[in-house]
């Protein structure tokens, strides 16, 4: 136990929700519906298993592209951006993990959301900074005064996901504005866009990249493959900073092969296959339409979402409806973090599994 850093004994673990085949062991099902992790339901897209199977073909015995040269390239002619301001990782949670280790020093602000994805909080702590949460509203939405508190000090980072994980909220053209206005110069703004494709589509969704792209104060913006594309399983997410010392230091910290070439062939192909996208984002949209109109029907607090879940208040003791989900067939998340002991996320799936979920929650009300 002396062995350990006091940071790593305080941290939180990542909660990465119930295994699918153990709960299917311990209940003794026979289907389990996992909707606790935001995957893709069609899963990978057809060209980027073709590009697999292609590597596969070719050998894996080498080491990757230790730069991923190939995807960068893409990436950075897509977005209009220089090739080294672009930068791959192992999920895009690696590159979150590297910008913690290149910038925090202990006693380091950063300043996140409340609710906030679990690694946002994590990290951070793991370097030994202190950690400033700003709560939305009770109506989930962007709390201007308490963002203004919090970002007027010494803040090193600003830390945000949009759509916001766990709420799936974002923040309105204005309100991102307002966050980049009042980050200071001197602290690095990083807007997680894991949920982007999702969102885009909507006409009040802001691209935090387009709000970005022209300024010149430090910023980073994050996104993934392992969401819409489909891809969570092979573990490939990208950034793209204001600036080229940015990524250059983000290089200094990651290990020489952080991105298997697997993923990254899979990642070059999966950009090119629209299709797929499409189809996965429209999906999304009917679906989250429709369930979260039949959970408010059934009387549900849903927060407003634009990404590829739903963030619910229970009105119950969430941990215990999770095991009672469970118990049937249906894994989602229970939020843990104070002020939302009564909620649960869970991601939107084909419509037959929503179906079982909005039922099997319905029946957890009746039983109650
Ligand atoms: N950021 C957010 C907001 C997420 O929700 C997730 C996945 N749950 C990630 C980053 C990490 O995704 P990945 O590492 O698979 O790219």
């Amino acid at each position: 136990r002396a062995l350990v850093r006091p940071e790593v004994h305080r941290l939180p673990a990542y909660d990465p929700g119930a295994d699918p085949e153990a709960v299917a062991r311990d209940f003794h099902l026979p289907r389990v519906i996992k909707l606790s992790n935001n995957e893709n339901p069609y899963g990978i897209s057809p060209a980027a298993a073709a590009a697999i199977h292609r590597r596969l073909a070719k050998g894996m015995g080498r080491y990757p592209d230790p730069a991923g040269e190939a995807l960068c390239t893409v990436l950075a002619d897509r977005h209009c951006v220089e090739r080294k301001r672009v930068l791959i990782g192992n999920g895009s949670e690696n590159i979150l993990e590297l910008l913690c280790q290149a910038f925090i020093n202990a006693g380091d602000t950063v300043v996140t959301q409340s609710p906030c994805f679990g690694l946002h909080e994590i990290f951070p702590l793991m370097m030994g900074a202190r950690l400033h949460k700003v709560p939305l509203r009770a109506d989930f939405r962007f709390d201007a005064p308490r963002w203004r508190a919090a970002l007027d000090g010494p803040v090193k980072l600003v830390l945000v996901s949009h759509p916001c994980n766990p709420s799936g909220t974002v923040f309105s053209g204005d309100q991102l504005e307002y966050l980049i206005h009042h980050t200071p110069d001197s602290a690095l703004l990083v807007v997680d866009e894991a949920y982007f494709e999702y969102a885009r589509v909507d006409a009040c969704y802001a691209d935090a990249l387009e709000a970005l792209r022209h300024r010149s104060r430090p910023w980073l913006v994050l996104r993934t493959f392992s969401k819409a594309y489909g891809l969570a399983g092979l573990r490939v997410g990208y950034g793209i900073a204001s600036h080229v010392n940015l990524i250059e230091a983000l290089h200094r910290v990651r290990t020489p092969y952080n991105v298997n070439q697997l993923a990254q062939d899979a990642a070059i192909a999966a950009l090119d296959d629209s299709a797929h996208l499409q189809k996965s984002a429209r999906l999304v949209r009917g679906e989250r339409t429709r369930i979260t109109a039949a959970l408010r029907d059934a009387g549900f607090r849903v927060a407003p979402s634009l990404a590829n879940f739903l963030f619910i208040d229970t009105d119950g003791d969430a941990l215990s409806i999770v095991r009672d989900l469970q118990r049937v067939g249906v894994i989602v998340k229970a939020w843990r973090e104070p002020g939302y002991e009564s909620y649960i996320r869970a991601s939107l799936a084909l419509p037959a599994e929503n179906d079982a979920f909005l039922q099997a929650l319905l029946r957890t009300r009746v039983g109650a």
